[in-house]
């Protein structure tokens, strides 16, 4: 048997090894033509539309279980498609004019998919891809297809498909995969995050896979070095054997730092916290030692719904977090929209360049009504926690005053009506634009504190969309440019007594850490699943050994010797 080593782009790290089952993709043709008993065509339509519903909401639910909800969303955009009357009228108008079922959902759901996917933008792309796994599912159903039997797949097997749609993951059984192998995809797409967040060991586009591999073949997964080996010889076995047993070992070293404090190797203690997108990954934090919330996207409540939540809503949801993490930190970052974060039912505006636009906490003061909604929620939930405001993308200290001036009025309000609230609560400011970089100890004057946003911080210091893989190379932390800025930022907050945390990307990359130890960085806000990794490193540096490497580091002038010297 031959063995290939394709190279893929690494999507969910860890190493895989078993037997390949290959997950076909059915055959979805039908016959054309006109059909002539509209009112039973129609009624085959709608049974399917019920049935893909009953469906999709089971498949969420299971899901949500073992990936998370935020994974879960991915499906239930789904139903918000399938039940869109610009999607649904249409497939009606069709069966009506006497177009089969099948038909009708092909061409409607084709004209979206070549909408979205013409467009040069990661979400739209997203969006073309729902809608496929939409057309498809609807099509099995029409057709009388059963669904790929990935449930039953045997324990040790290594998933190869052509893509994995979110309507297949749902039925992985953790235990029995371990790897997947996709010939399409790429980090952002939705079995890479499904992947990551059950953390199976995943390798997308690579190339011929599907050509290659067969039913019961031996393969590796390599997630971490973007690698997926079929037929591999006992040499590369073995290999592959030792590396997995070492990063086991690696895993169980990490779960001493459970519960553990923070602190630098001379024993400064540091903050770890966690970003996360809804309240039910809070339960993740505390599973993981995350010391309270450093960036709780309040987007994630408006996405994927059909209507913006009531104030009522958001109060339950905030006040959940509060109650949840019991007094530690919980810093929300008030509406981040705009920008690649659409919400259709807001009706933000087209615009030329969305990034540079109307977005973020520029939308939230043109919007003043329903963003006191918001404030009011985040003043009422401070009432069960430590609940604090962050604004995003502030480029003026005229934000940061309109902010606390709202926050002001509505205290006043509460105040009115015995509602109470945390008289205290902290306004904060994300440092994420140039701008705010550069005024940094002006926004330290008026802010209780700030939280680094490397994530924008970079492509706009960069002037390159941190979206577009083509750029990639400039999208670094380790460009003396974003260095100097997040040195300059820390400084500042330090020059003015006021605690400086980072939540983009950057804050647990085990490379920056010593500088950002050196800098003075206080918070740190990751993914709940880097939090054991990231205390681990930051328990390896003391101050002394990180201002030294530091020092050499800011004399560097590029972003490759820089990298080079600080994993040397
Ligand atoms: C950031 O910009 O670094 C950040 C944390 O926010 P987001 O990724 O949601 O823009
Ligand atoms: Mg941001």
């Amino acid at each position: 048997m031959a063995s290939h080593t394709l190279s893929a782009v690494a999507a969910s790290a860890g190493i895989g090894t078993g037997k390949i089952f290959v997950v076909s993709s059915p055959d979805l043709s039908y016959e054309a033509g006109t059909c002539n008993d509209a009112p039973a065509e129609k009624e085959r339509f709608e049974k399917a539309v019920n049935t893909f519903k009953e469906k999709i909401l089971e498949k969420s639910d299971s899901l949500k279980e073992k990936a998370g909800p935020k994974e879960a969303l991915i499906l239930d955009r789904q139903l918000l498609l399938i039940s869109d009357p610009s999607m649904s009228d249409e497939m009606l108008r069709l069966i009506a004019e006497g177009h089969s079922a099948e038909e009708a959902v092909d061409s409607v759901c084709n004209i979206f998919i070549r909408m979205f996917s013409g467009m040069d933008d990661e979400l739209m792309c997203q969006r073309a891809a729902d809608i496929l796994d939409v057309r498809n599912s609807m099509l099995k159903l029409l057709l009388g297809l059963k669904d790929t039997d990935i449930a039953s797949v045997p324990k040790g097997s290594i998933l190869v498909a052509r893509d994995l749609p979110p309507s297949l993951t749902s039925q992985i059984v953790r235990e029995n995969i371990n790897g997947i192998i996709t010939e399409e995809g790429t980090r952002t797409s939705h079995i890479a995050i499904i992947a990551r967040a059950m953390e199976i060991p995943l390798v997308c586009g690579a190339e011929r896979v599907l050509e290659l591999a067969k039913d019961g073949d031996t393969a590796i997964v390599d997630g971490d070095q973007g690698l997926a080996l079929i037929n591999p010889d006992r040499e590369e076995l073995d290999k592959y054997s030792e590396l997995f047993q070492k990063r086991q070992r690696k895993i169980a070293r990490l779960s001493q730092y459970l519960g553990k404090e923070t602190v630098t190797a001379d024993g400064q203690k540091l903050s770890l916290f966690c970003n996360i997108g809804t309240p039910e990954e809070a339960a993740r934090v505390l599973e993981q030692s995350g010391e309270g919330i450093g960036l709780f996207r309040s987007e994630f409540l408006f996405m994927d719904k059909k209507a913006e939540p009531s104030e009522e809503e958001q109060f339950e949801a905030y006040k959940k977090i509060a109650e949840m993490m019991e007094g530690r930190p919980v810093i929300v970052r008030t509406l981040d929209v705009g920008g690649d974060k659409d919400i259709p039912y807001l009706n933000l505006k087209k615009e030329e360049n969305p990034f540079l636009g109307l977005r973020a906490i520029r939308y939230s003061l043109a919007e003043r009504q329903r963003f006191s909604l918001q404030l009011r929620a985040l003043l009422r939930a401070s009432a069960y926690g430590k609940v604090k405001i962050m604004i995003p993308l502030v480029t003026c200290i005229e934000e940061l005053r309109s902010v606390k001036s709202m926050v002001e009025d509505i205290k006043t309000e509460l105040d009115g009506q015995h509602i109470p609230y945390d008289k205290n609560i902290e306004i904060g400011c994300m440092i994420e634009t140039p701008s705010a970089s550069l005024i940094a100890d002006i926004l330290a004057r008026e802010a209780d504190f700030f939280s680094i946003g490397t994530n924008d911080l970079i492509q706009y210091t960069m002037c390159a969309d941190r979206g577009n893989s083509g750029l990639s190379y400039l999208d670094s932390p380790f460009h003396p440019a974003v260095l100097r800025s997040v040195r300059h930022i820390i400084g500042c907050g330090k020059n003015a007594g006021i605690p400086v945390g980072m939540c983009g990307e950057a804050a647990a990359d085990p490379l920056l850490i010593p500088l950002l130890i050196s800098f003075g960085l206080k918070e740190f806000s990751v993914d709940p699943s880097s939090v054991l990794k990231c205390r681990h490193d930051i328990h390896k540096w003391n101050k002394k050994d990180a201002d030294e490497l530091t020092e050499k580091i800011m004399s560097l002038d590029n972003i490759d010797e820089i990298k080079k010297t600080l994993a040397d």
